[in-house]
């Protein structure tokens, strides 16, 4: 099979992650708790060429669709990415993930002594701050979390 071949193949049911930042993709696997010992088909593509940008990864699960937490994880690590779900070897949904401006309950602050580590019923909340390079706002006690501190929670 040549690369071009492999690079396109198609998979029957399941999830096609495209326009991954080029470089992330094993991030992105490491979020959908990906280990490559499940019994299902999974390719991962690394800095193949793009028009938009210069390089891209590309996942692609069989048989397995995401949740919205799990688009909403990626689209920390990877703000452009569109994610397109197959069935039948067709198409039949499109997102372009989205970042929200206010992100509530999928991280928790990295300052241990923020409220929202504490046993007080206080749900943590981020502001984003920028997109790329990713920086996060607690908007209890200000503490700014990057990508790394995100990747140690997944
Ligand atoms: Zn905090």
């Amino acid at each position: 099979m040549s690369e071009m071949e492999l690079r396109v193949s198609k998979i029957k049911d399941g999830t096609v992650i495209d326009h991954i930042t080029g470089g992330h993709a094993l991030d992105v696997a490491k979020i959908l708790g990906i280990t490559g010992r499940e019994k299902r088909v999974i390719t991962i593509a690394i800095n193949v060429p793009s028009k938009l940008f210069k390089t891209k990864d590309i996942v692609k699960i069989e048989g397995r669709e995401l949740n919205p937490q799990e688009v909403h994880k990626i689209a920390l690590l990877a703000p452009h990415a569109t994610i397109n779900i197959i069935r039948g070897y067709k198409v039949v949904k499109k997102q372009a993930v989205k970042l929200p401006k206010v992100i509530e309950n999928i991280i928790k602050c990295a300052n241990p002594a923020c409220i929202s580590n504490s046993n007080e019923p206080v749900r943590a909340k981020f502001y984003v701050d920028s997109e790329e390079p990713l920086l996060l706002k607690c908007h209890y006690c200000g503490f700014i979390i990057e990508k790394k501190d995100v990747l140690e929670q997944f």
